[in-house]
């Protein structure tokens, strides 16, 4: 989507990957296949790049500072994907800069272990440090007693373990800031997760006040501001029964729950970070039209939720006729259960009538119903 965007301006885009034919491979004018700490490959790229990014936060942040070296403007920074890709040097982050976030503490030996059982910490979710994504990487401890078996199913990883918070609605930030160190607020959305993962995007979020909204903003401007970051950022927010925001985590890139300003508005979140890129002022999307996204994951490939039957093509032709209906889908070769193919967003004037459509799609492609 960001190679997309970029080519839409008439600029070409080389991708490094070590899987040859991915989603960006794909789309994008070449292809250096390698992985993502090859020096060799790093030094072609950086010859061959005006301007570079990464959309997958756990390139190793060292690739990013040797492209550095080598003269390539890199954005997001090494530094701030360094802090971004690691659990606990994002809640120190946090914790530095005013921003709340659940109780946590480090566990990365069996003192430290010893130490969080003796916290206030259940029931908790222990978490990789690193590496985790669509809630992989987690294990929930509901007693002290089950940290210690946790602890081993995650390998004895670093981890952190945080209380398991009271959630009233997840709500997301995405905000851009260029090299100018100004910031932009690009979106606000409400987001569903199932089992760790995104399942639906609401935008507008329907469940957060102006006031709200501000504060989360605020919370993002700071936090880009305070790691001199360059380019689009994600901000992922609790809002508790009682009202209040805690932040979760940062995804230093695109987002998922920020798809939709692709179908939804004048300009999205891969344009701003196309614009950061290429040094062109940058503009918030304007929202045209409201929006449900729904994310399609391999799932959807075994209707009756069996992986050991033969994986068949989901029944698209019901739903792309739909009103305000926009498939988009990634090429990625082979469907696995929990894997995220593509995703829908529904657009209509109203959240309501773009609701009912996605209630509507939901049904049609067998998705489990929104809440
Ligand atoms: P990932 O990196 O896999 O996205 P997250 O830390 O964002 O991991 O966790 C995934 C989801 O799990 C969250 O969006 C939320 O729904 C739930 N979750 C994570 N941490 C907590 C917590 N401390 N309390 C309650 N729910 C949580
Ligand atoms: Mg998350």
């Amino acid at each position: 989507m960001f190679a997309q965007a970029a080519q839409r301006l008439g600029y070409r885009v080389l991708v490094l990957d070590p899987a040859r034919d991915g989603p960006a491979g794909q789309v994008a004018d070449d292809q250096i296949v390698a992985a993502y700490d090859n020096t060799a490959a790093l030094a072609d790229l950086a010859s061959r790049c005006a301007a570079c990014t990464t959309e997958f936060e756990s390139v190793p942040a060292g690739s990013l500072a040797y492209l550095a070296s080598c003269g390539l403007p890199v954005s997001p920074p090494a530094s701030a994907l360094a802090v971004c890709q690691h659990r606990a040097r994002e809640k120190a982050l946090f914790a530095a800069q005013g921003v709340p976030c659940a109780p946590w503490a480090l566990v990365d030996s069996p003192a430290s272990l010893a130490q969080a059982q003796s916290g206030e910490l259940f029931p908790g979710i222990l978490k990789t440090a690193t590496l985790g994504y669509d809630g992989k990487g987690q294990v929930s401890v509901a007693r002290p007693d089950d940290l210690p078996q946790a602890w081993e199913a995650l390998r004895g990883q670093p981890c952190v373990l945080e209380r398991r918070l009271p959630l009233a609605v997840e709500i997301s930030v995405i905000v851009a800031r260029g090299h100018d160190g100004h910031s932009q607020v690009l979106s606000l959305q409400q987001n569903q997760h199932r089992d760790g993962i995104l399942a639906v995007t609401q935008w507008p979020a329907p469940a957060v006040s102006p006031e709200l909204a501000q504060e989360a903003a605020g919370h993002a401007h700071t936090l880009v501001g305070a790691m001199g970051y360059v380019g689009v950022l994600c901000v992922e927010f609790f809002v508790l029964g009682d009202g209040r925001l805690v932040a979760n985590e940062m995804a230093p890139r695109p987002h998922n729950s920020g798809h939709a300003s692709i179908d939804a508005c004048d300009s999205s979140q891969f344009d701003a970070q196309v614009r950061v890129l290429a040094r062109l002022p940058l503009r918030a999307p304007q929202q045209h039209s409201a929006a449900v996204m729904l994310n399609l994951l391999g799932d959807l490939w075994w209707p009756a939720g069996q992986p050991d039957n033969a994986p068949r093509e989901p029944d698209w032709q019901a739903v792309v006729g739909l009103p305000g209906v926009h498939l988009h889908l990634y090429g990625k070769a082979e469907a696995r259960p929990g894997r995220k193919m593509g995703h829908l967003t529904v657009t209509a004037p109203t959240l309501p009538q773009a609701q009912d459509v996605a209630r509507q799609v939901a049904r049609h492609l067998g998705l489990p119903a929104m809440a």
